[in-house]
């Protein structure tokens, strides 16, 4: 069973990794999200195996007009493509969200530990990407939040049409503003897909 639980705030893991405060604008089309009542925060790792730690890669926050346009750039045969990726995976989602709704495991990092789809354990991964919503200031526990491992990052990447990839590196380009070349990372905006 999913309900729907609302953290108190946002928990510091979702705030902005520089200023270390929540998001304040939309990284896409920059309007307020002070104001917005609804908006979503992705943020991508990698794991530094050296030294043991996980990296962020980039992260942004994407209000709702900016997450369905991005969805709408989703060419219909790379819709169709990732739903049947989703749908071969949706039994693992329910059996997560069961248990962590029932023994109301409201904490990160029981949310966190593995991955939403596939199970695999995020200290294995060497690239994921985390996403909550946030409703009115506070971070929401219902279907997320979120985390994708590598693994599901490249079973999504392999279905993408060529346009649909295009138009995700026009996202990824707006959110890196030209900055340090991420070439190597899996880029799935999740927020845009779900
Ligand atoms: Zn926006």
């Amino acid at each position: 069973m999913i309900r729907k639980f609302l953290f108190d705030g946002i928990p510091s893991f979702f705030y902005q990794y520089d200023t270390e405060t929540p998001f304040v604008r939309c990284t896409m089309c920059e309007t307020s999200l002070v104001l917005a009542n609804t908006y979503i925060v992705e943020k991508v790792f990698k794991q530094n195996k050296y030294l043991k730690v996980s990296e962020i890669v980039y992260e942004y926050a994407i209000c709702l007009e900016c997450a369905g346009a991005a969805g709408d750039e989703i060419s219909q045969e790379s819709r169709q493509a990732i739903t049947n990726v989703f749908n071969a995976h949706r039994d693992h989602l329910t059996m997560k969200l069961d248990y962590l709704h029932s023994t109301e495991k409201y904490n990160l990092e029981s949310w966190l530990e593995r991955c939403s789809f596939t199970g695999k354990e995020i200290r294995l991964c060497n690239e994921y990407a985390v996403s909550c919503i946030v409703e009115n200031g506070n971070m929401v526990f219902e279907q997320g939040p979120m985390v994708v491992s590598d693994e599901f990052m490249e079973k999504l990447q392999g279905v993408l049409s060529a346009e649909t990839k295009r138009a995700f590196d026009k996202i990824r380009d707006k959110v890196f503003d030209g900055s340090p070349s991420i070439e190597d990372i899996i880029f799935s905006p999740t927020p845009g897909l779900i």
